[in-house]
């Protein structure tokens, strides 16, 4: 019996051995194929980085001084990439124009939040990082002929979420625009409310909404701008209040995400869910703009806004 299985356990291995047969041709299939990973590797070297990136949407090598030039969209297939605060209020605002309001509030650690980092290290390595103290920039600019307050908010500093600091410069922005009779422009990226700061940073919402009702009531404009993504607690306050709402090219807009909704609904969410275009046709968004076009668009709304109030404030004298 030993012996049959013996054999039966040989005659296994020979079962095997024909599959292994071409292990010849394997090794040799082997050998070339490592000077072909090789090879690619060098090529990559070859090219310096931070010269050229890759499209994620059409795949192509794009020049990086050409992206830099074209406001970080792609010259061929008009992908929007993300783009840092400074940047976009760089491409907006007329030249030495924007004064910078409490360019240096920083949060604390009211909960002492301790994770897998603590609240107080994200911080500091998020403002080493992106030479930012918080997730928003705001001040008053002039932005053609008119004078704004102007907040953008950072989606490189710890998502772009909302915590007392987003909440608190926002609200301040708000606040001086309507004590000096100015439009406010929002342009929002942010995954929503900062978990480090828990209810403080719920909070902000209330307290950013409460204070566009009394810019509101004293008849100045909002535009809300949402660029890619802008989602949960900025999306449930102060984004979605604007009079007019623009939206950036492919952005994604939503409360929950799309994972979330479809796990909870049990349903098939229809295509282009929660992108600026399904949200436009269903009613949300009063325009997509280019964001190569966002000055001069910006400029047409804030002229139509702002012409009678200037003429009623005249008048009035
Ligand atoms: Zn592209």
């Amino acid at each position: 019996m030993g012996t049959t299985t013996f054999t039966k356990k040989s005659l296994g291995l020979e079962t095997v051995e024909p599959a292994l047969t071409p292990t010849p041709t394997d090794k040799a299939t082997t050998l070339p194929k490592k000077p072909r990973l090789g090879t690619g590797r060098s090529k990559k070297r070859d090219i310096p980085e931070g010269l050229w990136t890759k499209c994620p949407k059409c795949q192509a090598m794009v020049f990086d001084k050409e992206l830099d030039e074209n406001l970080k969209v792609c010259p061929k297939c008009n992908h929007h990439f993300p783009i840092g605060s400074r940047e976009r209020i760089h491409s907006l605002v007329e030249t030495c124009t924007f004064e910078e309001m409490d360019a240096q509030m920083t949060s604390v650690d009211m909960l002492s939040f301790q994770g897998v980092d603590t609240y107080a290290s994200k911080l500091e390595s998020h403002q080493k990082k992106t030479a930012l103290k918080d997730a928003v920039v705001t001040g008053i600019c002039k932005i053609g002929e008119d004078r704004a307050a102007l907040g953008v908010m950072d989606f490189s500093f710890l998502g772009g979420s909302m915590g007392s600091v987003v909440g608190e410069k926002l609200t301040r922005l708000i606040e001086r625009a309507t004590e000096k009779e100015l439009p406010v422009i929002i342009i929002s990226s942010s995954g929503g409310a900062r978990m480090y700061e828990g209810m403080f940073s719920l909070m902000q919402m209330a307290k950013t909404c409460g204070a566009l009702a009394y810019h509101a009531k004293s008849k100045l404009p909002y535009i809300s701008l949402l660029t890619d993504p802008t989602m949960a607690g900025v999306m449930a306050s102060f984004a979605t209040v604007g009079d007019l709402i623009l939206a950036e090219p492919g952005a994604m807009i939503g409360f929950a995400g799309p994972r979330v909704i479809k796990d909870t609904t049990q349903a098939e969410l229809p295509p282009g869910f929660q992108t600026a275009e399904f949200l436009l046709e269903h009613g949300l968004i009063d325009a997509i703009v280019p964001r190569t076009e966002l000055k001069p668009r910006l400029c047409y709304y804030l002229d139509y806004l702002m012409e009678g109030r200037e003429e009623r404030a005249a008048s009035g004298k």
